[in-house]
């Protein structure tokens, strides 16, 4: 019996949420997989701690003025991992022959060159980092279909979806594909109630536990609306397929209507290394960690139309999806200023979606058919963002 190596698996945004949830499905099947290369952003100590566990051939840490710092630290640990430093060798590593399966998991737009680079150079690619759809979605999807790259969705909700339609084409027999939004930690408030919210009150989600941005994302259903995007880009679906229901208790992850009456869902407890073990094992299901779904522990499953009054952003994004063109990349550019400036206590909970309908109004769509002009829009719409913030800011 031949014995085959391991697939090598590039995890950028090792050290963050994705990232854990990833390694840890990894170190379950060391005769299949084994991380290869790590990336983080600036979390330089946490990014050697993982060296240590994962003895990868190659560290990479974005912020180069911490380069120093990881080479002596593999040195001292005696590792032969190489390091590197900056956003470029990402996109050179990811295309490495050696280099099987990536997962995308760095937060933002951040995320999008080395997601680019992972596509055009045909990989596995298990997408986590919806912000490099929602920008440039169509680059993205026909980069990789052009080189042949499997996108494997990560983000629960688009997992579920491909599980249901074993596929990333919704035919023409998909009716209807409906996201479930937990709700976030404010469900069932109303505007007035949102003024004062804290920053610990919104990164303190009831379901998931995930990085402060999405966290946050979650709370203003931003990340709702992002998703809306993803999976048109995804599944080559319009608007008029797509719909949001919230299911506070965040077990039913997405479903899928077909023309002939039938419903299909996806089910399992919240915990992203099922996603994951989904993307890393398809078309075989592999062990994730992760337990089975007891629904006699949890006998109410329920359901709701989202509040689009007290949580604008989720209409915001809808609206953008419909102008297209450069609107998506300035709604996400705009939520991403505004979401660091909120996560450092500088505007309040509400200046969020008024940012990003500020950002909106100034900046309308314009075509977008190339990647400068998609960088250009998101460049414009932080300057402009950042700008604005100084009318938001808290006392
Ligand atoms: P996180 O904040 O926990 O981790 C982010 C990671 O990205 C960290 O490793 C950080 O070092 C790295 N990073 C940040 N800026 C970087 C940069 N400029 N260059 C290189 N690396 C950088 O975030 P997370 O919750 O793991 O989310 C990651 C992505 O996955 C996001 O796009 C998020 O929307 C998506 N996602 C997350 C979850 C979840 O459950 N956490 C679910 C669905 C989708
Ligand atoms: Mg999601």
């Amino acid at each position: 019996m031949s014995t085959l190596a391991p697939r090598n698996v590039a995890v950028l945004g090792a050290t963050g949420s994705i990232g854990a949830s990833a390694l840890d499905v990894i170190a379950r099947h060391p005769d299949r997989y084994r991380a290869s290369v790590l990336a983080a952003g600036c979390n330089v100590e946490a990014l050697l701690t993982l060296c240590i566990a994962h003895r990868p051939d190659h560290a990479v840490i974005a912020d180069d003025t911490l380069y120093a710092r990881l080479r002596d630290g593999l040195s001292d640990a005696g590792l032969a991992t190489q390091p590197h430093a900056g956003m470029e060798a990402l996109d050179t590593l990811v295309a490495a022959p050696d280099c099987d399966v990536v997962v995308a998991a760095i937060v933002g737009a951040a995320g999008l060159s080395s997601t680019l680079a992972a596509a055009r150079a045909g990989k596995r690619l298990l997408l986590a980092n919806k912000e490099s759809l929602v920008l440039a979605g169509e680059l993205v999807t026909e980069a990789a279909d052009a080189a042949g790259a499997e996108i494997i969705p990560i983000d629960s909700e688009h997992n579920a979806i491909f599980q249901c339609l074993r596929s990333r084409q919704a035919q023409a027999e998909v009716k209807r594909i409906v996201l479930t939004a937990s709700g976030g930690p404010f469900r069932g408030r109303s505007r007035a109630d949102l003024a004062q919210v804290t920053r610990e009150q919104a990164v303190a989600h009831p379901k998931w536990s995930m990085g402060p941005k999405i966290s946050v994302d979650s709370a203003t259903l931003m990340n709702k609306g992002l998703e809306l995007i993803e999976a048109h880009h995804l599944f080559g679906v319009g608007r008029e397929r797509l719909d949001v229901l919230v299911h506070p208790q965040s077990l039913v992850h997405s479903l899928v209507e077909f023309v002939d009456g039938s419903t299909l869902a996806q089910l399992g407890l919240p915990d992203m290394r099922t996603s994951l073990a989904v993307g890393l094992g398809w078309p075989a299901r592999i062990d994730s960690g992760v337990g089975g779904l007891d629904l006699l522990k949890h006998p109410r499953l329920e359901f709701e139309a989202p509040d689009t009054e007290a949580f604008p952003c989720l209409r915001l994004a809808w609206d953008a999806m419909a102008a297209g063109g450069t609107a998506p990349a300035v709604l996400n550019a705009a939520n991403e200023v505004a979401v660091s400036a909120f996560l450092q206590g500088r505007i309040g909970f509400l200046s969020i979606p008024a940012l990003v309908e500020d950002a909106l109004a100034a900046l309308p769509a314009a075509p977008a058919d190339s990647l400068e002009v998609l960088l250009a829009a998101d460049a414009q719409a932080r300057q402009l963002t950042e700008r604005n913030l100084a009318g938001h800011l808290s006392p």
